[in-house]
């Protein structure tokens, strides 16, 4: 039986002063640049939505998906959706994901992008979790720093459950 904690380990006051502060951050960093902002669907939805909205840059906004298909393969098999080239080449691309862990999703959707002439590739991540890490990925911007919790809430699912709680909560068993 799994539960989420009493208390948010982030609180939705906390995600949304740091959302703000990261999207003053990318707006500067981004000034003058064409910048596509790609959501990594579904995890990242609620934090896409809070910090393009923060953001004054002029974004072009797409979303990606993935799959992981753990079954008995020793990675996960990535399957990606996505836009248009149109979005891509040329362009400087920023992933948002809700967390990155292993690395592995982050890694194959930063060498999908590389392999299509994009400008520049840069990857956001409302959470971190560097202590699981299996690639060697550092993304460049982060929302927080969090121990080994496996979290829900503002995006993040356990079996499609607690998407939408405002606040982020570790799962406990
Ligand atoms: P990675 O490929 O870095 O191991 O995992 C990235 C993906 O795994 C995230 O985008 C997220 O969908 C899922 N994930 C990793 N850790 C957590 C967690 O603590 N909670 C939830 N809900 N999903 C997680």
């Amino acid at each position: 039986m799994m539960n989420i904690s009493n208390r948010p380990l982030i609180d939705a006051t906390a995600i949304q002063s740091r959302v703000k502060e990261l999207a003053a951050q990318l707006d500067g960093d981004y000034q003058g640049r064409a910048l596509t902002v790609v959501v990594v669907l579904n995890g990242a939805m609620f934090f896409a939505a809070d910090i393009t909205r923060q953001m004054r840059a002029d974004i072009l906004l797409e979303s990606i998906r993935v799959r992981s298909y753990t079954g008995t393969a020793p990675a996960p098999e990535l399957t990606l959706f996505d836009a248009g080239n149109d979005a891509i080449a040329g362009r400087h691309i920023l992933v948002l994901e809700d967390i990155v862990d292993s690395g592995r999703t982050a890694v194959a959707i930063l060498n999908h992008f590389r392999a299509r002439q994009a400008a520049s590739i840069s990857l956001c991540t409302l959470l971190d979790k560097p202590a699981r890490r299996i690639e060697t990925v550092e993304p460049v911007y982060i929302g927080f720093t969090i121990d080994d919790h496996f979290v829900v809430g503002y995006g993040m699912d356990y079996n499609g459950r607690y998407r939408q709680l405002p606040h982020i909560y570790v799962l406990e068993s």
